[in-house]
């Protein structure tokens, strides 16, 4: 039996001493989500609907996440966290209670309402950068 697990959390960068680089490409990125019940816990969160360069496309994979990086930059603001991810994990028995599982999730600003997934398809669209998987 599969389900989807949803859950939407309040998110920050990691601590920078743990990750010098958080935003790994143009769809997947580490936050730090605050779910009530755990632990703060660092999670790699896959982009939905987003399709970023794929790794042989070299510049433009690269230009794709720099794009994350001041995305996440220009909004991350003053506020401790500053951003909420909704989270859609295919769950199954056996890793029911994984606690660093990449989940798919979409992203968005606190502040201003701004969705990371919305903005980095429109953005790689209009660049005609090559559709990853
Ligand atoms: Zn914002």
């Amino acid at each position: 039996m599969v389900e989807p697990f949803l859950f939407i959390a309040p998110a920050r960068l990691p601590d920078r001493r743990d990750f010098t680089e958080p935003v790994t490409d143009g769809d997947t990125l580490w936050l730090q989500l605050d779910r009530h019940d755990r632990a703060k816990q660092d999670v790699s969160l896959r982009l939905e609907g987003v399709h970023a360069p794929d790794r042989e496309d070299g510049p433009t994979r690269d230009g794709a996440r720099a794009w994350v990086q001041s995305w996440v930059v220009t909004h991350g603001g003053v506020t401790k966290w500053p951003f909420l991810v909704q989270t859609i994990r295919i769950r199954d028995e056996s890793h029911e209670i994984m606690t660093l599982g990449r989940y798919l999730a979409r992203v968005w600003c606190r502040e201003c309402g701004a969705v990371l997934n919305d903005q980095a398809e429109a953005w790689y669209r209009m660049m005609g950068w090559p559709v990853g998987r």
